[in-house]
């Protein structure tokens, strides 16, 4: 079965190559999306392509094909795995070029790739993990989706040293996101996240939740909040597109609503199954 697509033709994993000159491997000049599929369907996909097209523009890589052949290549991708239930990578870098240089020719053509993986949507919210507070040691551009990850990962990995399921940031004292996803607190029936403004990727699902909150009449402020606000919450959870509402139960050892899932965070979780493709709810 065929699982990459690169630069227009499919291939098996282990077939797949780029050249060691493309400047997604030697600059991380690139940027990515990752699209969740529930039984062949996308959840979100205009705003995923929305968010793609963004990050193209705002990098001034030329975006290489049209949205219907995006979903088409990615439904595809989705069909080649079990259900369809789908994590769909797609990953376009400025392309590649000798000798080695920074300033980019004007005529390069960018490098396309795509590739899948089974996954196995949430069923049920998922018991409170724990995180670590860190600094936010990232660049300033955090909106767009880039490939150049290195301080996340970083994060992520002392994250996971110190046992954590993910490290959530801050900058000046104020909560920005975590390694790869965004952060919720809910504080006297109000639920609060930081602005989408440079410090962080603006997620697909936090915008869905968003949505949801404002729809079941929850009050919102986007605007962020301090370490000690997020001490202080009655609730916290994050949000990406592979985790979807995952429950915060303890800030290292300091526990948020005695470890347990809070009912706001509850009743978004419920609501956002419920907002997913229906075709799920039949294959669980
Ligand atoms: N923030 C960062 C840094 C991420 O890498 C991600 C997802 O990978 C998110 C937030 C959540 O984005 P989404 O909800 O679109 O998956």
């Amino acid at each position: 079965m065929s699982h990459v697509f690169i630069n227009g033709n499919w291939c098996r994993p282990e077939e797949a190559v780029v050249s060691v000159f493309d400047r997604g491997f030697l600059f991380a000049d690139g940027i990515y999306e990752v699209v969740p599929f529930y039984a062949g369907h996308a959840l979100l996909f205009d705003q995923h392509m929305d968010r793609l097209e963004r990050s193209l523009a705002e990098t001034e890589i030329t975006n290489p094909y049209p949205r219907d052949q995006w979903l088409s290549i990615c439904q595809t991708l989705a069909e080649s795995v079990q259900d369809a239930n789908a994590i769909v990578y797609i990953q376009v870098t400025r392309g590649a070029e000798f000798p080695r240089q920074h300033l980019p020719s004007a005529d390069i053509v960018p490098t396309v790739m795509a590739t899948v993986s089974h996954w196995t949507p949430p069923t049920a919210t998922a018991a409170p993990v724990r995180v670590e507070l860190m600094e936010d040691i990232r660049w300033l551009r955090c909106d767009i989706k880039s490939v150049s990850l290195l301080g996340n990962i970083m994060l992520k990995r002392e994250a996971d040293k110190l046992g954590a399921f993910e490290p959530i940031l801050y900058r000046a004292g104020r909560i920005t996101e975590g390694a790869s996803c965004n952060y919720f607190i809910v504080k006297n029936n109000m639920l609060y996240t930081p602005p989408a403004d440079q410090l962080i990727l603006g997620g697909i699902t936090r915008d869905w939740v968003l949505n949801l909150a404002e729809s079941a009449s929850i009050e919102v402020q986007e605007e962020a909040f301090s370490i000690q606000e997020l001490m202080d919450a009655d609730e916290c959870f994050l949000s990406s597109s592979t985790r979807e509402i995952q429950p915060v139960g303890f800030i290292g050892d300091h526990p948020i609503n005695n470890g347990e899932v809070g009912p706001m965070t509850q009743q978004l979780a419920e609501l956002f199954r419920n907002s997913r493709p229906h075709a799920i709810e039949e294959h669980s």
